[in-house]
């Protein structure tokens, strides 16, 4: 078996960058600038206004405030795109707007704001006078003859990747077109009998071939153009025909037909068309990888495309992809940045690594309070293509290592950003939850109490639950909700503009697990008061003056707040120590990620 960095390296060696192409700008996003880019004018062409006001002499404004006006003739007015004709002498100005060019004589501008201007106009007073209300100074909302770019300065440099604000300053150049190295065609091949086009019905035994299209969008996504070639079947015929017709890309993906299976003959059409290598890659999923060229043309004359045989599971197949044949899609287009985008997460789940491959396991990141959390996206196998559809991200546990624990922090390849609105659900039930639970008059709410303010001034959005045996009093007799619910609605809502109460009618009490969903996957840390029953973490408190005993038994105990000390073998934490006992529930329930 290779690893991964083996295998990356042997198929990077084989894509070379591709050549540069001109075009138009707005087709170049994404694609790598293969010229210097030399500005040959100013920008902006003239000094001009940056806001909306009057130009003047900064002299004139000496002392000016609103109590003591200083007052101008106005002698003309200028707008964007015009030139001025006239020039601001002492005692006069100018009305100008953003952008338009800065008369003669002028070296400030006033905001409308910062002058008479509207009192005037309300009043019905002469506009051919202006009252400035401050005092400005020499150069004052002035934009500057090439502060931006100067002609003759190198803009954009060979290499730059164009984004939308590289393609706006190309435009603001006046350039129309640009030299970029040329996207990839990558010819896409889906290779099995049991595959049937999506056009197609879906006959007994058959499955829709996703891989193509999966492949497609990756390909499309990373920059490269597609060019799906269709289904080969388990024949040497259909597939010599099939990769015949993908000679002309510069790049060839194949999905399945790499394994050990009798029908997996990719690998032998290949071995007689050109050179290739069939490896064994150290991780999981996607250990069975095929890589090499197809030689095309005549002898002497012939033309090498690189061919990547990915692995026929659809999950195997999307993480080979991301593994090897992003990096060479970027490769071609002349990018040098060919790693994922990776961050360090504590991850909500166990995950076992027993054969000593690097496994990538699809996980959610969310981000709260800071920091990032990685949940394992249910079932791992490598067809269970939902697991991507609800994953962001890969996180990667070392072939060195037996697995992970919750908690652990771990390295994952973001698919996509956080920031992406879909991944920033948090399922409720990760929310982490820690119960405080003590006897009657034990101190219980003042040790909420502290808790609470302690995680909030840490940065944690916190839900505090209580356990009220006594029935929810947060609505008071008379009230509009009271009399609803005293007319017998089985469930009263009151919003305010920042609040909202819920109180529903269930005829029987719910346990925590069924109260995690209503409270919400928006929290860093649920404190709950009582539910001595439930399976959540719990902590008790301990008084002395209340008898040496516990409410709960130590192995249903994480740890005892104490103002004594007690000779069994559970934490325990001070009382009266925030801090520390706030430190113990981060350590053990919270997770902190760097
Ligand atoms: P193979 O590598 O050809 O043995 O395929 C492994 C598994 O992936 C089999 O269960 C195939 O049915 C499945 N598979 C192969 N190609 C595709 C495809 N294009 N779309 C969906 N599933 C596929
Ligand atoms: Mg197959």
């Amino acid at each position: 078996m290779i690893s991964v960095e083996e295998a990356l390296e042997r198929v990077l060696s084989y894509v070379e960058v591709l050549n540069p192409e001109r075009k138009p700008i707005l087709d170049c996003l994404g694609q790598v600038l293969a010229e210097d880019v030399y500005s040959t004018i100013d920008i902006p062409p003239l000094d001009n206004s940056a806001m909306d006001g009057y130009a003047l002499r900064a002299e004139d404004t000496r002392g000016a405030s609103e109590s003591s006006p200083r007052y101008l003739s106005v002698i003309g007015e200028i707008a964007a795109g015009s030139l001025p004709t006239i020039k601001v002498r002492p005692g006069t100005a100018i009305r100008i707007m953003t952008g338009a060019p800065l008369p003669e004589g002028a070296d400030a501008v006033v905001r409308f704001e910062d002058t008479d201007e509207v009192s005037r106009k309300s009043s019905g007073a002469d506009l051919s006078q202006i009252g400035i209300l401050c005092q400005a100074k020499k150069g004052a909302n002035i934009r500057c003859r090439g502060e931006d770019i100067a002609k003759g300065d190198l803009v954009l440099k060979k290499g730059t990747v164009l984004r939308p604000q590289e393609i706006g300053v190309l435009a603001s150049l006046g350039r129309s077109a640009a030299l970029v190295i040329r996207r990839p065609v990558v010819a896409i091949l889906a290779t099995g009998d049991e595959l049937v086009g999506v056009d197609q019905p879906l006959t007994p035994g058959k499955i829709y071939d996703s891989n193509t299209y999966t492949i497609a969008a990756e390909v499309s996504r990373y920059g490269g153009i597609p060019k799906i070639l269709g289904i080969g079947r388990d024949s040497v015929q259909s597939l010599t025909e099939k990769i015949n017709e993908g000679l002309d890309a510069d790049m060839l993906i194949t999905s399945g037909g790499v394994s050990k299976g009798d029908y997996d003959i990719v690998k032998d059409v290949l071995a007689k068309h050109g050179q290739i290598g069939f490896w064994m890659v150290c991780m999981k999923p996607g250990k069975p990888l095929a890589f090499g060229v197809i030689k095309k043309g005549e002898e002497g004359r012939e033309r090498k495309v690189p061919h990547l045989g990915l692995p026929g599971n659809p999950v195997s197949s999307m993480v080979t992809f991301e593994q090897f044949a992003r990096p060479a899609i970027l490769k071609m287009m002349g990018k040098e940045k060919l790693e994922k985008p990776t961050i360090r997460a504590a991850i909500d789940d166990d995950v076992e690594n027993s054969d000593g491959r690097r496994l990538f396991v699809r996980v959610a990141v969310t981000r709260s309070g800071g920091r990032y959390h990685a949940s394992v996206t249910g079932p791992q196998g490598s067809g269970i293509l939902t697991s991507m559809v609800k994953a962001n991200g890969l996180a990667v546990i070392p072939e060195s290592s037996k697995g992970v624990k919750k908690g652990d922090v771990v390295e994952v390849q973001m698919l996509d950003w956080v920031e992406d609105p879909r991944c920033d659900r948090r399922q409720p039930e990760k929310v982490p939850v820690v119960s405080i639970v003590g006897k009657s008059q034990s101190g219980k709410t003042m040790l909420m109490e502290q808790l609470i303010a302690e995680f909030k001034r840490r940065g944690y959005r916190v839900a505090a639950l209580k356990h009220s045996r006594s029935g929810i009093q947060i609505d008071q007799p008379r009230k509009d909700s009271w009399r609803y619910a005293q007319a017998g609605s089985d469930a009263v809502l009151v919003s305010s503009p920042d609040k909202l109460a819920f109180i529903k009618n269930l005829g029987h009490e719910l346990n925590l697990e069924e109260i995690m969903p209503v409270v919400g996957a928006e929290f860093d840390l649920v404190l709950v008061e009582g539910f001595r029953k439930s399976k959540a973490p719990k902590i008790e408190v301990h008084r002395k003056r209340l008898g040496g005993d516990l409410l709960c038994s130590p192995e249903e105990l994480s740890a005892i707040v104490t103002d004594g000390s007690l000779d069994i073998d559970v934490p325990q934490l001070p009382w009266g120590d925030t801090v520390a006992i706030a430190d113990f529930i981060e350590k053990n329930f919270v997770v902190a990620v760097s």
